[in-house]
C-alpha cells in the first residue's frame, strides 16, 4: 500500500447547478473531474443508498461506470440502515444500489451510519449476517460499516461482529481526534486493536476546517504559504498507519487538483506538523459556535423542514467572522424564504440522524438568540 491509494473520491457532496436541490448534480463537471482524478492513478469512489437522494449512485454509474472498465474502478456503497423494516429490505436495498450504478459487484459494502438506534435495527434485520453472505458470494469483495458513535459501541460491535469484517469507516480529523463527543481517537485505536482497516469520512469535517476565522489563516499561512489548510487536513489522516483510505468529497475542480497534488506528492505529517494542527484544532474550537459538519442527514427527516445546516453554517460563520454583519441578512433571508429557525416543535426526530451528537433544537434556540441580540460574538 502506498499514500498515494489513499485517496478516495466522497461523492456525497457533488457539484450541484441548482445549490437548493441536492439531486441537480453538475454531471458534465463531475464527469471532467473524474477524468482528472483517474488520469492521475487514483481509483475508488465512495457512495451511498441515501446520498443526494439517490441521484449520487445514478451520476457516478454516468461518469465512471459507463465510461471506464470495471476493473479499473473500485466502489463502496452503503446500506441505508435507518430504512430497514424487514429483512428481506436488506437485499431489496442491496439490489437497487447494483441497478442505479449499473454494475454487479460492490468493492466494498457497508451498512450505513451505524450509531445506538441503527445498530439496534441492524441487528433486528440480520444486516451483519447478510453482508457476510454477499462477500461468501461475491456481490462485495470487502465488507464493513461506518460508525458515527463512540467508542464504547464501537467495541461492543468489533467483539460481536469484528472477526468477520474488513473495514470500519471512521469520521477522524485534527479536531474530532480528542473530542469526547466523536471520540476518533479511542476509535482508531480499537480498529487498530481489532485487526480491522479504518477509512476516513469527514477528513475537512464537511469543510469546517477549512472555513476558519482570518487569524487562523494566517497563522497557516504563515506557518507554511506553499500549502493549503486542507492538505495538512489530509496528511493528518493518511499519515496514520491504518488509515488505508481518505475520503474527500469535492465540488470544485480547483479541489480536486489541490488534493491530487497532496497524495501525489505526499509527505507524512512530522512532529512539529502535528504540534501546530493540535494548537489550531483548539483555536478553531473556540470559535466554533455548533460542531455540525453539514451532512445534511437531519433535514429530510424534520417534519417542520427547518434547514437545520444552513442556520448552523450562518451562526458558525458570523462567530468565526463577526466583523461583518451580512450573515444577519442571510439568517432573515433564511427565515424568510424557508422555515424560521423558532419553527421547531423539539419533536426530537432529527436527534437520532446526527452525526455530531448535536442538541439540534437546543442549538437551534441558541441559533435565534444569538440572531435577536444582533450577534456579538460573544452572544
Ligand atoms: S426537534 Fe426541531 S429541528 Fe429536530 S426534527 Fe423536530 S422540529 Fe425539526
Ligand atoms: S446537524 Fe447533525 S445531522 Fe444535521 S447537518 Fe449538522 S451534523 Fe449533519
Amino acid at each position: 500500500m502506498t499514500y498515494k491509494s489513499k485517496f478516495g473520491f466522497g461523492c456525497m457532496r457533488l457539484p450541484l447547478t441548482n445549490a437548493d436541490d441536492p439531486t441537480s448534480v453538475n454531471q458534465e463537471l463531475f464527469n471532467e473531474m473524474v477524468d482528472i482524478y483517474m488520469e492521475k492513478g487514483f481509483n475508488y469512489f465512495d457512495t451511498s443508498y441515501a446520498y443526494h437522494n439517490g441521484t449520487s449512485e445514478t451520476a457516478m454509474r454516468k461518469a465512471i461506470v459507463e465510461r471506464y472498465p470495471r476493473e479499473s474502478f473500485e466502489i463502496c456503497d452503503k446500506i441505508p440502515t435507518w430504512a430497514l423494516t424487514s429483512e428481506s429490505d436488506n437485499e431489496k436495498f442491496v439490489n437497487e444500489m447494483l441497478e442505479r450504478l449499473g454494475i454487479e459487484y460492490f468493492d466494498v459494502l457497508f451498512i450505513h451510519n451505524i450509531n445506538v438506534p441503527w445498530f439496534k435495527l441492524a441487528e433486528k434485520h440480520n444486516s451483519f449476517e447478510f453482508l457476510k453472505d454477499m462477500k461468501k458470494k461475491g456481490i462485495a469483495k470487502k465488507i464493513g460499516f461506518s460508525f458515527h458513535d463512540k467508542a464504547n459501541l464501537l467495541e461492543k460491535v468489533l467483539d460481536k461482529y469484528g472477526e468477520y469484517l474488513d473495514v470500519v469507516q471512521l469520521e477522524l480529523n485534527y479536531l474530532d481526534w480528542e473530542d469526547e463527543s466523536i471520540e476518533s481517537h479511542k476509535c482508531y485505536d480499537l480498529c487498530t486493536q481489532y485487526g480491522i482497516d479504518v477509512y476516513v469520512m469527514e477528513p475537512l469535517k464537511g469543510g469546517v476546517i477549512v472555513n476558519q476565522s482570518e487569524e487562523i489563516n494566517r497563522e497557516f499561512e504563515n506557518f507554511n504559504p506553499d500549502k493549503s489548510i486542507a492538505s495538512f487536513a489530509l496528511r493528518f489522516c493518511a499519515s496514520l498507519d491504518n488509515v488505508k483510505m481518505v475520503l474527500c468529497g469535492m465540488n470544485k475542480m480547483e479541489d480536486m487538483i489541490d488534493n491530487c497534488d497532496t497524495f501525489e506528492n505526499f509527505e507524512v505529517l512530522s512532529d512539529e506538523e502535528n504540534q501546530f494542527l493540535e494548537k489550531m484544532g483548539l483555536k478553531l474550537k473556540e470559535t466554533l459556535a455548533v460542531p455540525c459538519s453539514e451532512c445534511g442527514y437531519c433535514i429530510k427527516e424534520c417534519p417542520s423542514m427547518i434547514p437545520i445546516p444552513e442556520y448552523f453554517h450562518i451562526y458558525n460563520t458570523s462567530k468565526n467572522q463577526p466583523e461583518s454583519n451580512i450573515y444577519r441578512l442571510y439568517y432573515d433571508k433564511l427565515a424568510d424564504e424557508k422555515v424560521p429557525a423558532e419553527d421547531c416543535t423539539y419533536c426530537g426526530t432529527c436527534l437520532d440522524f446526527c452525526t455530531q451528537n448535536i442538541d439540534i433544537p437546543e442549538e437551534l434556540e441558541n441559533v435565534c438568540k444569538h440572531f435577536e441580540e444582533g450577534f456579538s460574538p460573544y452572544g
